[in-house]
């Protein structure tokens, strides 16, 4: 039996691995909670708000799944990593304002980590077991969003309804418009630097709208080794779940009987800045990805909210990154402060977007 703790159990990453739990009798939720929503009867312990190691501690899971949504799933994190309990990450944006806090973290408690984010997934699946010294790049694919192919002066205007409409897979809210602002794409390379520990300039991403392929890990041979599959969370949510034993799913294998084409496309940086921004931060270092990502946090739901237009979220993401400090945080107590820094200097800058 494997306990499992789901933290944004209400989520569409935690709605669809309660489908994989309920599936697998090995697999036994022992506790759930969410922000707000309830979760009465979801497992032995649930809790709505509220500090949510305290409800870890109780539990003793053997796989923490974080699927919390933004900052707010850094303590889940960061809890799972320093406790040596295997770690199912799909919060991303806590692995990205915390990179070098979260792999200390885990050096000290030696359990693993294990990406939800299907990029990251495919990735490790690729990567695993492979000298290092033999890689030569990864790529993320992106299927390029609700927005793919338009301009800059397109896309100034558009609206949070077009924005949520995204072409193959169905999020939540806010990577939903992370997604067409390919700021997701962004926050996954940082994601990709700190899960694989390659540098930047060994992290690529590519257009592929119909995201069949996930990753793919080329080797200095000149092969490369791909990840394919219907666009369908429940496959790394399941695979990260059930590691190593990769159980079976009810998503079906790929139907070639029709014929399969791929396309690739280079990603177009001046009509989606906030993908060239977020490479930025990452080189960068110290808490750009932190500062990243927190005015990301906040111009998204503002722009959700009709507050500011969709350009704005570059704008805001851009002006943070330019005014404030970016050294690096020695403690999760800075790293909360530069957090918090950052969403008041970008709720400032709402009003004047
Ligand atoms: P969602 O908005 O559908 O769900 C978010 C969940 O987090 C909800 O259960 C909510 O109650 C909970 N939550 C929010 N704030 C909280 C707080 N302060 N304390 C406790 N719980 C809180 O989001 P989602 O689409 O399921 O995404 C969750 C995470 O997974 C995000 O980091 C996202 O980037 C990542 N992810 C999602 C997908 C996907 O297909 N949805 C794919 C890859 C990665
Ligand atoms: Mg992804």
């Amino acid at each position: 039996m494997k306990r499992i703790a789901l933290l944004g159990a209400t989520g569409s990453i935690g709605r669809q691995a309660i489908e994989i739990v309920s599936e697998h009798p090995e697999l036994e939720l022992v506790a759930a909670a969410s922000g707000t929503q309830p979760v009465d009867g979801l497992a032995p312990l649930t809790q709505v708000g509220g500090d949510l190691t305290e409800l870890l501690e109780r539990a003793e899971p053997d796989v923490v799944l974080n699927a919390v949504v933004g900052f707010a799933g850094l303590p889940v994190t960061l809890w799972a990593l320093e406790a040596g309990v295997d770690l199912a990450l799909a919060n991303k944006e806590s692995l990205v304002a915390a990179g070098e806090l979260a792999l200390a973290a885990q050096e000290r408690g030696a359990g693993l980590l294990l990406p939800v984010d299907s990029e990251h997934s495919a990735s490790f699946q690729c990567l695993e077991g492979r000298d290092p010294a033999s890689v030569e790049s990864l790529v993320l694919t992106a299927s390029g969003g609700p927005f793919r192919g338009r301009s800059a002066d397109e896309l100034a205007d558009v609206t949070p309804s077009e924005a949520l409409a995204h072409p193959t897979w169905n999020m939540g809210p806010k990577i939903t418009v992370d997604s067409a602002t390919l700021a997701n794409k962004g926050l996954e390379l940082i994601e990709a630097h700190f899960l694989f520990g390659l540098s930047y300039d060994r992290l690529e991403v590519v257009v592929h709208p119909t995201s069949i392929v996930h990753a793919l890990v080329r080797f200095r041979d000149g092969g490369a080794l791909a990840h394919l599959g219907y666009p369908d969370m429940r496959v790394p949510i399941s695979y990260a779940l059930t590691y190593p034993e990769r159980a079976s799913t009810p998503v079906p294998s790929l139907d070639l009987s029709a014929g399969l084409t791929l396309e690739f496309h280079p990603p177009d940086l001046e009509a989606f800045p906030l993908l060239a921004l977020a490479r930025e931060a990452g080189e960068r270092g110290g808490t750009a990805p932190c500062v990243f990502n927190a005015a990301n946090e906040v111009a998204v739901e503002a722009f959700l909210e009709e507050r500011i237009r969709f350009a704005d979220i570059a704008e805001i993401v851009a002006a943070s990154l330019e005014s404030l400090d970016l050294s690096p945080a020695a403690d999760v107590e800075e790293l909360s402060a530069a957090d918090a820094q950052t969403r008041a200097f970008a709720e400032g800058a709402l009003s004047r977007a």
